[in-house]
C-alpha cells in the first residue's frame, strides 16, 4: 500500500484483475478505484466511477495500457448508489450498452435522487434539526442547492442484485449485503482469488460515513456495526477498496473499525454524563474530530454536518443499548444517561 495510490494508471492487483484510479474533483477522497476484470468474453467492472467530461478518456487511457477498451465492458457491478461509484456506469451503458447491477436496497435511494433533482442531503438536514443544529442545516441547504446537479446521471440499473452468487463468465463471485454506509451497499467476494471488493464499506485509512444518503434510516450505525461483524464470520480476504491502495487484511481492518466505533461510543456516552442533558450538536461540539483531533468549530460546514450526524448516530445506538434516554423538546432530541 502506498500513499500515491491515486496516480493514474492500470495496476494489476490479482490474476486478471486491474485497479484503475479515476480522479475525483474537490473531494478529500482524491480518486475512486474501479476494478476491471478480464472475463471469457470481455471485461466486467466493479464500480463505475464519477461521470465527468474527462472520465471516459481517463478510463480509455488506463485500459489501453493493457490493450483493452471501454467498449469491451459488458457488465458493471456497482457497490452502492453514491455519485462517485454509480454515475459513470450510467454513461458507459449509454455509450457501450454495458449492463448495470446494483444492490436491491439502493432502489429507494435512486428514486429519491431522481425525484428531488438536486444535491440537498434531505435526510441529513432532518438529522441536523433533530440535533438542534439549525444554522448548520440552513447553510448546508444553501450550499447544496447551488451545486451543479445532473439528474440524468442517475437511472435505474438493469438488474437489482440480491445477496448470493454473481453470474460473471469465468469467475466465482459472491455478493454480500452490507448496509450502513448506504442501505443497499454490497461487498463482492472473489472466491477464487480470495480478494474482496469492499466499496466504501471497509476502507484502508478512513472511517466511512454512515447513512449519508437520502431517505429514512433506522439506526444506520447499528446496521453498519453488524455488517462489519458479518465480514468477520467469513474467511479473511485481501481488500480491494474503492478509495486507497489494495493489500490490507479485511478482518484486521474490520476489527480496527469496530474498535474505533466502540471508543467513540464510550466518548459519546461520557460526554452526555458530563453535560447531563445534551443535544446531538452539543455532544458533537465537545468531541474531537479527524485523526488530528480537531475542534468542532474548526471544521467547515459540510464536515460539521457529517460530525453532527455521526454523533447522532452514536447517540441513537446508545439509546438502543439502554445506556442513554432521549426526550424530544420542540423537535430537538435531548439525551441523558440512565
Ligand atoms: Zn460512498
Amino acid at each position: 500500500m502506498t500513499d500515491s495510490w491515486d496516480q493514474p494508471g492500470c495496476y494489476r492487483v490479482a490474476d486478471g484483475v486491474f485497479r484503475i484510479p479515476l480522479q475525483m474533483p474537490q473531494d478529500g477522497l482524491r480518486a475512486i478505484n474501479v476494478y476491471a476484470l478480464e472475463t471469457t468474453h470481455g471485461l466486467a467492472l466493479v464500480d463505475g466511477g464519477w461521470h465527468r467530461n474527462s472520465t471516459h478518456a481517463e478510463l480509455s487511457d488506463a485500459l489501453a495500457l493493457i490493450g483493452r477498451s471501454p467498449a469491451e465492458i459488458h457488465d458493471i457491478y456497482v457497490t452502492h448508489v453514491h455519485r462517485d461509484h454509480y454515475t459513470f456506469a450510467v454513461e458507459l451503458r449509454r455509450r457501450h450498452g454495458s449492463r448495470i447491477h446494483l444492490g436491491a436496497a439502493e432502489s429507494p435511494g435512486i428514486a429519491a435522487i431522481t425525484k428531488l433533482g438536486n444535491n440537498v442531503p434531505e435526510s441529513s438536514i432532518l438529522q441536523l434539526h433533530r440535533s438542534g443544529a439549525v444554522t448548520i442545516a440552513e447553510q448546508v441547504y444553501r450550499d447544496s442547492v447551488d451545486e451543479p446537479f445532473e439528474p440524468s446521471d442517475w437511472e435505474a440499473p438493469d438488474h437489482w442484485l440480491s445477496p448470493g452468487a454473481l453470474d460473471i463468465p469465468g469467475h466465482r463471485f459472491f455478493a454480500v449485503h452490507t448496509p450502513g454506509h448506504t442501505k443497499g451497499h454490497m461487498v463482492f467476494h472473489d472466491l477464487e482469488r480470495d480478494v474482496s471488493f469492499t466499496g466504501d464499506h471497509v476502507l484502508p485509512t478512513i472511517t466511512p460515513s454512515i447513512g449519508f444518503e437520502l431517505g429514512d434510516w433506522e439506526l444506520p450505525l447499528g446496521a453498519y456495526l453488524r455488517s462489519l461483524e458479518m465480514m468477520l464470520d467469513d474467511r479473511d480476504r485481501i481488500m480491494m477498496p474503492a478509495h486507497g491502495g489494495t493489500g490490507a487484511s479485511l478482518h484486521a481492518r474490520c476489527r480496527e473499525l469496530l474498535a474505533h466505533h466502540a471508543y467513540r461510543l464510550n466518548q459519546t456516552a461520557s460526554a452526555v454524563v458530563e453535560l447531563r442533558e445534551a443535544s446531538g450538536l452539543q455532544v458533537a461540539q465537545v468531541l474531537t474530530w479527524t485523526r488530528r483531533e480537531r475542534g468542532f468549530d474548526s471544521l467547515d460546514t459540510f464536515n460539521q454536518m457529517v460530525a453532527t450526524c455521526e454523533t447522532l448516530a452514536h447517540l441513537d445506538v446508545l439509546v438502543d443499548r439502554g445506556q442513554l434516554s432521549v426526550q424530544n423538546k420542540n423537535g430537538v432530541d435531548l439525551f441523558s444517561s440512565n
